[in-house]
C-alpha cells in the first residue's frame, strides 16, 4: 500500500482507456496517487481528476512530449505542469498538428504499399486524441494486415518501416524549457530505452531535474545503473509503468512497479524551490 505510479497514457493520446477506466483500475490497485502523462496533451488530466477526488486518488497533471536529439527519440515528461496555461495549451496544440500531419503522410505510405487504410478510420480509432502511431497500428490489426502491435512497427511504422515517416519534434532541452516554465518538472522518460546515455549529462546542462530510473521496460541493471546517474547529477528518481492500458493475463502494469509515494514530495519540494 502507498505505492504510486507516475506514467499513466489514457485514451486523450494513445492509451487504450479513458481517464475514468484508468482511475478504476488505480482504485483497484489500491495506488495513492498516479501521474497522467499523455503524448502532446493534457486533455485526459480534468476528468482523472474528477474520478480521482471520487476514488481517494491524487491525480498529478503530467505530460509526455516526444523530441528528437541526433536522431534518438528521447521523450521528456513534465510533473506538476500549470496545465492551465494557454501559450502551453497553444504549444501542444502545434505538436498536435504536426502529428496529424505526420499520420497523413504514413497512410499515403501504407496505401502506396497496397493496403486500403484512410486518415477516416484512423481519425475514428483516435478519437480526436493526440494521434500517434499506436493509433495506425490497431488499424492495421483491426484489418487483419498485421497480428499485433510488434508486428505493425517492425514490419510496416517502426522507425525502419517502409511507411515511417519523421515528425517535427521539438529538441529535449526545448521540452525542458518549456515544461520548467509552465511550473513543471522536466524528467528524462525510460533513459534504459535510449541507446546512447552521454546524452543525459547534457540534458543536466539544459535543466533536466529528474530521471525515470524505474519503468516496466528496464532490468534491474539498468535500474542500478540510473539509479547511480540520478545521485551523480542529483537528479530526482521518479518511475512509472507507462500503462497504455493494455492487460496481461486480466491485470493491467499499472501499479506493478511499487514506486514509493515520497517521491512526490520530491517533486513537489523541488517545485515550491522554483517558485
Ligand atoms: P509516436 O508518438 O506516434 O511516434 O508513437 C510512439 C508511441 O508508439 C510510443 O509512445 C509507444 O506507445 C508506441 N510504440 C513505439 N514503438 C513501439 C513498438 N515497437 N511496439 C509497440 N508500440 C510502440
Ligand atoms: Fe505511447
Ligand atoms: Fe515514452
Ligand atoms: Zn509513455
Amino acid at each position: 500500500m502507498g505505492y504510486i505510479d507516475l506514467h499513466v497514457h489514457t485514451t486523450a493520446s494513445d492509451g487504450l482507456l479513458n481517464p475514468k477506466e484508468v482511475i478504476q483500475w488505480a482504485s483497484k490497485k489500491h495506488l495513492e496517487a498516479i501521474a497522467i502523462t499523455d503524448h502532446d496533451t493534457i486533455d485526459g488530466i480534468e476528468e482523472a481528476i474528477y474520478y480521482g477526488k471520487k476514488n481517494g486518488i491524487k491525480v498529478i497533471p503530467g505530460i509526455e512530449i516526444n523530441t528528437d536529439y541526433k536522431g534518438l527519440e528521447i521523450h521528456i515528461l513534465g510533473y506538476l505542469i500549470d496545465y492551465k496555461e494557454k501559450w502551453f495549451q497553444d504549444l501542444l496544440k502545434e505538436l498536435r498538428l504536426a502529428r496529424y500531419n505526420r499520420a497523413k503522410k504514413m497512410v499515403q505510405k501504407l496505401q502506396d504499399l497496397g493496403l486500403s487504410i484512410t486518415m477516416k478510420e484512423v481519425e475514428a480509432n483516435a478519437n480526436a486524441a493526440s494521434i500517434g502511431r499506436p493509433h495506425i497500428a490497431r488499424v492495421l490489426i483491426n484489418n487483419g494486415w498485421v497480428k499485433t502491435m510488434k508486428e505493425a512497427f517492425d514490419e510496416y511504422i517502426g522507425k525502419e518501416g517502409p511507411a515511417f515517416v519523421e515528425r517535427y519534434k521539438i529538441t529535449p532541452c526545448e521540452a525542458i524549457k518549456y515544461i520548467s516554465d509552465c511550473g513543471g518538472i522536466p524528467v528524462l522518460a525510460h533513459p534504459g530505452l535510449i541507446k546512447d546515455n552521454s546524452i543525459i549529462k547534457e540534458l543536466v546542462n539544459c535543466g533536466l531535474q529528474g530521471l525515470e530510473v524505474y519503468h516496466s521496460k528496464h532490468d534491474q541493471n539498468m535500474v542500478h545503473l540510473y539509479n547511480s546517474i540520478a545521485k551523480q547529477y542529483h537528479l530526482i528518481i521518479t518511475g512509472g509503468s507507462d500503462f497504455h492500458g493494455s492487460l496481461h493475463e486480466g491485470q493491467p502494469i499499472l501499479g506493478s512497479l511499487n514506486i514509493d509515494k515520497s517521491i512526490i514530495e520530491d517533486l513537489q519540494n523541488k517545485k515550491n524551490s522554483m517558485e
